[in-house]
């Protein structure tokens, strides 16, 4: 009977919270709600009459929803999002009663005050106004939990000068770039009725869940999201039986409520499953535009962290929380579609028949090959360096898997310059009369690829769970932008456009077959491969970020409008800055856990053993083992107090050095390394010494007992 009052429906409850097309269209007067459609759909801009109007709608439908405040919600370049609470009150009347209001300009226009957000040197700090500006594709919504209840407007972040400050600016940018080149790409093949093109992108989200209580014992993961010591348990994911795996109660209630508060808000939850690891999980939604995607992900990852801190669990969205475990990434599931559903990823039944198709899919290698180096930095934050190129996640080395029937179509291509037959995919045998005959996929799965076509969309893998999904969308939107603008130029001056088509697509194959590679990414002979064929191996954060300020990638990017030089030298800037500012705080978390925590609670240990030691030869037995056991335990407690000594002094030096580049460098290159060295014998010494005495739950109390 309980259980009744339990159930919901998903249909009621989906976009409840929102302030969608359909609520528009209900509450709207029709002429507005035009106007407003005009301006989602062909970025023309709003008049501050007809704000007005939606603004009081929006206000309306909020306070009825119980909201009391609204908020500018956007994405500074923290890789969260910011947002500062307005009540809707204004002032009180001669009666001393107050009114409820929200005026256009305030839905428009916002001014939080910026100064304290990074700006990379955009913006002085006498100057420190900023404004958010309302983004109308990507509909509002109010949150409500026991706290309160509050409008959220999707808002970009911009300087007063009009630079970019935040995230969702120059995606939206760059979104207005390739739908300006696809367009030109499709009417160039006939296509005369699509308006729009849109990318459209489905992000899969990887997370850990926690007990909280344990938790809150481990002072690595409160203050850097990630373990920084820890002996591994004697079982860890070999035997693979978490993958896919049943998912547990506690965890099913998790994500039960996880669902229901994502689909209030419109998000389109849709996939949940246990990942490789154990206490590993992902969710998907649906995929939907870009920008709306981007935002989605950023309300996903705020709601897991949410309810998991409600069931008395923590949400772990850090790249690499577990040393010697798999780590967590986001997949980036990105194709271009039309306003009248047309996939220009889709190659049909017969791909080497599809020119438009070949073409398109050549444009995507093109860009990807020449800006190979850009994609890598836009998946660098500092938690994914301890997870790209290690032995689960895609190899930072950016290369595309295409599948049996492309290769092979591609290959037909680069030897005659035409393709004759597309692989085909068969009948899947099971060898189970009773099992339907399945179609098979013409292309299997490779999951080491960090960028794969996946049948009508390519999936980029190499994004860090817990970064925003901005940076790689930006980037793919503004690379595949630049390759179908080159190809438009040479076709629209073509006199014969078959020919011109036919050698187009074999000079792009011939120059950029290199780029593709269909097997495994993770061996050792792919980077030597790698390094044979030209291709950028930038194994760390720091080795990538030069590539956001490379002339070519400065020059793309002035030329589609999506950064100026100045953005992307402040982007550069902030990105050296937050790499140097989150190795300092893990080395000074690891510095006090093992002088305050570590290093007293063994020579505790030792004590009772040097005692043990003593009573025992008193007793007239012998005590080999217990003095073999002291002997050792005090080697490692001498190599650990070595190793925190140099971590110290590496540590303060890393502070004499000028803020930017030179500092991030020196981060990695001394100070990375002598945090590594003092988590050696630290580790070895949580394996030797009494459980009783560790100070901190280990890797087995974490991840087998939530
Ligand atoms: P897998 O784990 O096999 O990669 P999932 O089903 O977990 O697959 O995730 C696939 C994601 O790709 C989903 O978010 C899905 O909505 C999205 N997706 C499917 N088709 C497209 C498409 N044409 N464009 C962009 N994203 C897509
Ligand atoms: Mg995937």
């Amino acid at each position: 009977m309980e259980d009744n009052k339990k159930v919901i429906n998903v249909a009621e409850i989906f976009g409840e919270n929102v302030f969608n097309d359909t609520v528009m269209q209900e509450r709207l007067p029709k002429k507005i709600y035009k106007e407003l459609r005009r301006t989602i759909e062909e970025g023309k801009e709003l008049d501050i009459a007809t704000a007005d109007v939606i603004a009081h709608e929006m206000k309306e439908w909020a306070i009825e929803k119980g909201a009391t405040h609204y908020t500018h919600w956007f994405q500074p370049l923290t890789g969260v999002t910011a947002e500062k609470h307005d009540s809707f009150i204004s002032a009180p009347m001669a009666n001393g009663k107050v009114l409820m209001s929200f005026s256009g300009k305030e839905l428009i226009k916002g001014e939080p005050d910026a100064s304290s957000f990074p700006s990379g040197g955009l913006r002085a700090t006498f100057e420190a106004r900023g404004y958010t500006a309302w983004d109308p594709t990507s509909p509002a919504f109010v949150k409500k939990d026991e706290n309160g209840c509050i409008l959220y407007v999707p808002t970009a972040f911009c300087s007063y000068t009009g630079e970019a400050l935040d995230q969702k600016t120059p995606l939206l940018r760059s979104m207005e770039a390739i739908n300006k080149q696809a367009l030109r790409f499709l009417r160039l093949f006939g296509n005369t009725t699509s308006k729009r093109v849109k990318p459209s992108v489905g992000i899969e989200q990887e997370y850990f869940l926690v007990d909280r209580q344990k938790y809150l014992k481990r002072k690595d993961l409160v203050f850097t999201g990630r373990t920084l010591f820890g002996a591994m348990p004697p079982k860890g994911q070999e035997l693979d039986d978490h993958y896919f795996g049943s998912i547990r109660a506690r965890i099913a209630a998790f994500m039960k409520e996880v669902n229901e508060e994502l689909w209030r808000l419109g998000v389109t939850a849709k996939t949940q499953h246990n990942e490789v690891a154990p206490a590993q999980h992902e969710l998907a939604p649906i995929y939907v535009e870009c920008n709306v995607a981007v935002d989605h992900n950023q309300l996903i990852m705020e709601t897991l962290k949410k309810v998991a801190e409600r069931q008395g669990l923590h949400c772990l969205l850090h790249e690499k929380p577990f040393a010697g475990v798999n780590g967590s990434g986001k997949h980036d599931n990105w194709s271009l579609i039309t306003d009248d559903g047309k996939n220009l990823l889709d190659p049909g039944k017969t791909p080497h028949e599809n020119i438009q198709f070949l073409l398109m899919l050549l444009c995507v290698l093109r860009a990807v090959d020449r800006h190979a180096d850009l994609l890598r930095e836009s998946a660098a934050d500092p938690g994914n360096d301890h997870r790209l190129g290690s032995s689960e996640a895609p190899p930072a080395i950016i290369s595309v898997f295409l599948g049996e029937q492309l290769e092979d179509v591609l290959e037909q291509l680069v030897i005659s310059g035409n393709a004759t037959h597309s692989i085909k995919g068969g009948k899947l045998q099971t060898g189970v009369k009773a099992l339907p005959g399945l179609n098979k996929d013409a292309t299997d799965r490779n999951r080491t690829s960090p960028f794969a076509f996946t049948g009508n969309k390519f999936e980029f893998r190499m994004l860090g769970s817990r970064d925003s999904a901005a940076a790689p969308n930006i980037v793919l939107n503004t690379i595949v932008a630049e390759a179908l603008c080159d190809a438009c130029d040479i076709l629209e001056q073509s006199e014969d456009f078959e020919q011109a088509v036919h050698d187009l697509i074999k000079e792009y194959a011939t120059e950029h077959q290199k780029i593709v590679f269909n097997g495994n990414g993770y061996s050792e002979e792919w980077v030597k491969e790698a390094e044979r064929r030209g291709l950028p191996n930038l194994p760390s954060m720091v080795d990538a970020i030069p590539a956001l300020v490379a002339d070519k990638n400065v020059e793309m990017f002035e030329k589609f409008h999506v950064f100026t030089r100045a953005e992307l030298d402040s982007r550069a800037e902030i990105k050296y800055e937050a790499y140097a500012k989150a190795v300092n705080i893990e080395a000074r978390t690891m510095i006090d856990i093992a002088s305050k925590h570590i290093i007293p609670a063994v020579i505790r240990g030792t004590k009772t053993l040097a005692e043990t030691v003593n009573a025992v030869v008193q007793a007239g037995v012998d005590a080999e083992v217990q003095r073999d056991l002291l002997v050792e335990t005090s080697s490692l407690l001498k190599e650990a107090k070595a190793a925190l000594t140099t971590l110290e002094q590496v540590t303060q030096e890393a502070s004499t050095k000028e803020e930017g580049k030179v500092q991030a460098e020196y981060f990695h290159e001394q100070v990375v390394p002598a945090m590594e060295a003092l988590r050696i014998p630290v580790d070895r010494l949580e394996m030797i010494v009494d459980k009783e005495i560790w100070p901190m739950p280990s890797y087995g109390d974490l991840i087998f007992e939530v």
